[in-house]
């Protein structure tokens, strides 16, 4: 079985940030020159996902072993659940984890407790 590896069908929005003549998206680095706020502009992402976006990445696992969103309801309905999954809110959430997990553990790594092998160093 040859699997064809989904990066333009991950549906994965640009993240863009305000810059001074426009946005650019702090994954791909694609840049539109607009006077629109971040919010109000839309693109197709062309990279992965950032490090902390842990829903983005399950969605990426899933699609890429054949399960994507669609595929996912179109299952459901078929088995007789009417209301579409939570996929997006998930997905939202795993991204909200990843996040604070990241955020803590640089926090953590800052204060010195579990950085640069100082464990290792001990051992020898
Ligand atoms: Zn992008």
């Amino acid at each position: 079985m040859i699997v064809i590896f989904p990066l333009r069908c991950a549906m994965l929005p640009c993240k863009f940030s305000q810059q001074t003549d426009g946005v650019k998206c702090v994954r791909c680095g694609h840049s539109e020159i607009t006077h629109h706020p971040p919010e109000r502009v839309h693109a197709e992402c062309m990279a992965f996902p950032l490090s902390d976006e842990w829903g983005h990445w399950v969605a990426l696992f899933l699609a890429t072993v054949g399960l994507r969103k669609e595929t996912w309801n179109w299952i459901r309905r078929r088995l007789g659940l009417i209301e579409p999954c939570n996929c997006d809110g998930r997905e939202a959430w795993l991204n909200t984890l990843g996040g604070r997990a990241v955020t803590a553990w640089r926090r953590i790594k800052a204060s010195g407790w579990a950085g640069s092998n100082s464990q290792v160093d001990r051992e020898r």
